[in-house]
């Protein structure tokens, strides 16, 4: 589907519920596909990427950052702590902070550093053992240890179950975000972006949708 038909589709589901134009970031998750559909989609003007592995992104990235400028990149994968400071320096934003060893690995990073990407907490709202992310009752503990380091969390990101509706997952981490007094959302995908932007997504992530299904996961 062309970009220009996400675009569409997001904006029609913001006016149908009454959000304003535009609030709704569409991350373009450009993971395992051929370089060709990610530089057409570059070359149609979209700067805001997402990838969900380190090692993957560092071998396309800094190349691509250099002949498009203002791409905006976001890790939506989990992340080793060992890959914690390349993962700070390629990133703009990571999605997935999930844990407290990793929280005080970025902490300890950012004051050595002197950078520091904006940072999202993972919610695991469906409670799976293969997915990463805090379970929602962790999640309000999880996100005062991440300020008393002096992290400053700006989105709460999720990847609800397969095979259950999403809606009741993303009302969810809504609600989670609201009582913590956060503003991002990054939720919905190629499937379901429309029912996120109904329950307030600020950031979806869509992949296949855009550049067709991928050859391996
Ligand atoms: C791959 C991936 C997406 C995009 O999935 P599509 O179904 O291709 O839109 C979104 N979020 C995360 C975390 C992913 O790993």
């Amino acid at each position: 589907m062309p970009l220009s038909d996400i675009q569409d589709r997001i904006a029609k589901e913001e006016a149908r519920v009454g959000r304003i134009p535009g609030a709704t970031t569409l991350i373009a998750v450009s993971k395992v596909q051929p370089l060709e559909r990610v530089v057409d989609v570059l070359e149609q003007g979209h700067r805001v990427f997402g990838e969900n592995k380190v090692q993957e992104a560092a071998g396309k990235w800094p190349d691509l950052r250099e002949s498009f400028p203002g791409v905006e990149l976001h890790l939506i994968g989990p992340l080793q702590t060992n890959k914690t400071r390349q993962a700070m320096a390629l990133f703009d934003v990571i999605q997935t902070v999930d844990r407290p060893k990793l929280a005080r690995t970025i902490a300890r990073i950012a004051t050595e550093d002197g950078h520091c990407p904006r940072l999202y907490v993972q919610v695991n709202t469906g409670e799976e053992d293969q997915k990463a992310g805090v379970s929602p009752a962790e999640a309000d503990d999880f996100l005062a240890e991440c300020h008393a380091l002096g992290l400053k969390i700006e989105g709460l990101m999720c990847i609800p179950p397969a095979g259950e509706e999403p809606s009741l997952h993303f009302a969810l981490l809504a609600k989670i975000a609201k009582r913590n007094g956060i503003d991002n959302l990054s939720m919905g995908m190629s499937s379901d972006f429309e029912r996120a932007i109904a329950q307030g997504a600020t950031h979806v992530r869509v992949g296949s949708a855009i550049f067709g299904e991928r050859a391996y996961d």
